[in-house]
């Protein structure tokens, strides 16, 4: 079976031969396969480590693997999803290594990891990591490994040191955290030793071209895709997004020169591609991109898109996705309320929201998905009342287009000017108004588990006091109760779940994460904070 996965991949790029000396490296998708394959930041940085003729690299998934080396070295890491922090304990222990940094010797490979979840905070993460990359994996990661075979021979604690001299390597053990009380805030991070800096910066790529697929596979959880990263980051900068905030500045290949020859790439082993980033028809060329894509010679390609702006679905995309096997598209709109939309920074009005219902309709599509949240900041009753009207208004106005709802609560994310504020308990019950109100008028609403936001929130603002917590955890399951019955079990070791998840965190606190520095100034995220809070009253 395991063989078979591999043998059905059509690889993009050509891995090297690695060399007698080359250091034995696993690195590992701490989930299925499918799921794994399906993350282009999976398959670019398995490209970048398999192109190296010093490292002999294997793969890992939680179903399969490839063989895998004797006496290994180095054990990456791409954390995509943070509940799959389980399946990272049990991947390690499958091998014999102990899950805690702090237990492992020179005999044990050094664990690092990188990805989303670990840039925007990895400290509920810390102590089970020796390394963690922040940031754009690109020239991180060959930075990374090009400083580890200077200090390959030596012992971990001077592995250490020497990786924690590269920009954007982060090596948690190197920095100590006190805490006022043992279940109050944070006091102070610091570094344990001269020589390692104070602050680590997240590595922002500035390179022409953007990612694109190095794998293609019927095995992927969207078969066959061939992806291609359009931009990355969003400028629009709303307060509460890790997708634009974590990755500033805005970056945006050209189309001609970088990305219709990486789609050209694709179409020699597919027809499906999919266009992925935080926000796709804001690149400045798109028009082109789609003119293109509409030549008859791409009638047989499928065509998907990640996510895409209400004032940017305009009737020439909507025909061209139907044109190109897409039923229907999703746009995140946040609320219906425009007074709520002013306090996030969503720059979009209703007139807007209507139109591209109307577009979807004109070009075709059969459905359209928005996309809200419950519990924003700042949000009153009558925005729930204004969601509810819209939608229906834009159901009589368009009818016969398929309109969904998809709701989740808000959840503070770190990095973004939305960090502060905890998770509203009355959420849950939003999410059941809006769930009343909508189902009757023939809305299809589709909410996210209340529960699955608090513990998202929970790792997203959690600090290494979590980190016994989380060990906990995995024995008693994923579900809110099991993290309950772990904090009730480490009582007065940590503060409780209310702490990290629902309390509104004063602005001189220290963050879990206030030695890392995202792409913006603290001072640029509390401006925006005293923005939005300043309209907090004008309901
Ligand atoms: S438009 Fe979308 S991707 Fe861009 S900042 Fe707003 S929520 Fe994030």
């Amino acid at each position: 079976m395991t063989a078979s996965i591999f043998s059905a991949e059509h690889l993009l790029f050509r891995p090297a031969t690695p060399a007698s000396d080359a250091v034995p490296t696993i690195f590992a998708f701490p989930n299925e396969y499918s799921v794994g394959i399906t993350s282009l930041g999976y398959q670019v940085v398995w490209a970048i480590l398999a192109s190296r003729s010093d490292l002999q690299v294997s793969r890992l998934f939680t179903d399969c693997q490839e063989p895998l080396p004797q006496q290994v070295e180095l054990f990456g890491f791409s954390l995509s999803w943070e509940l799959d922090y389980a399946n990272i304990f049990a991947l390690l222990e499958a091998q014999g290594i102990p899950i805690r940094s702090a237990e492992r010797s020179t005999e044990h490979p050094l664990v690092f990891g990188g990805g989303p979840v670990l840039t925007a905070n990895p400290e509920p993460f810390a102590d089970f990591f020796d390394v963690i990359l922040l940031g754009d994996g690109e020239d991180l990661l060959v930075n990374f490994i090009d400083a580890y075979q200077t200090v390959r021979d030596r012992d971990r604690y001077t592995q250490w040191l020497a990786l924690a001299q590269v920009p954007g390597v982060y090596v948690p053990s190197l920095y100590a955290v006190t805490y006022v009380s043992p279940e109050g805030p944070i006091e102070s991070i610091q570094p344990c030793t001269t020589g390692v800096p104070e602050r680590i910066q997240k590595q922002t790529y500035r390179g022409n071209t953007l990612s694109s697929s190095t794998v293609v596979t019927p095995h992927a959880a969207w078969e066959q895709i061939y992806m291609v990263e359009v931009v990355r980051s969003c400028p629009e900068m709303c307060r509460f997004c890790l997708a634009s905030y974590l990755t500033l500045p805005f970056r945006t290949p050209s189309v001609i020169g970088s990305l219709l020859p990486a789609i050209e790439r694709g179409l020699t082993v597919t027809n499906r591609i999919g266009l992925l980033g935080a926000s796709v028809t804001q690149h400045p060329e798109f028009d082109t991109l789609l003119d293109h894509l509409n030549q008859p010679q791409y009638d047989g390609v499928r065509l998907s898109i990640s996510s895409v702006r209400t004032n940017t679905l305009t009737p020439k995309l909507a025909t061209t996705l139907a044109k190109r096997d897409a039923r229907s598209i999703t746009i995140a709109i946040e609320s219906g309320s425009e007074r709520l939309r002013q306090i996030i920074n969503k720059k979009l009005e209703n007139d807007q929201i209507f139109q591209a219902a109307a577009n979807a309709k004109a070009g075709s599509l059969q459905g359209i998905k928005f996309y809200g949240m419950a519990g924003v900041p700042g949000e009153v009753e009558s925005d729930l009342e204004a969601t509810v009207s819209l939608l229906r208004d834009i159901k009589r106005s368009v009818p016969g287009l398929r309109l969904t709802y998809g709701c989740s609560t808000f959840v503070p994310k770190a990095q973004t000017p939305f960090q502060w504020f905890g998770v509203n308990p009355q959420a849950e019950k939003r999410l059941q108004f809006l769930q009343k109100h909508l189902r009757p008028q023939g809305i299809d609403f589709r909410p996210e588990s209340y529960n699955w936001s608090v513990i998202q929130a929970l790792l997203s603002r959690g600090d290494r006091r979590l980190s016994a917590l989380l060990e906990l955890t995995r024995d008693y399951g994923d579900s809110l109760g099991s993290y309950r019955r772990a904090f009730k079990q480490l009582k007065g070791k940590l503060p409780d779940l209310k702490f990290y998840v629902h309390a509104d965190w004063l602005q001189t606190q220290v963050l879990p994460w206030s030695h890392l520095q995202g792409p913006l100034p603290q001072a640029t995220l509390q401006k925006h904070w005293a923005d939005a809070t300043a309209q907090f009253q004008a309901a």
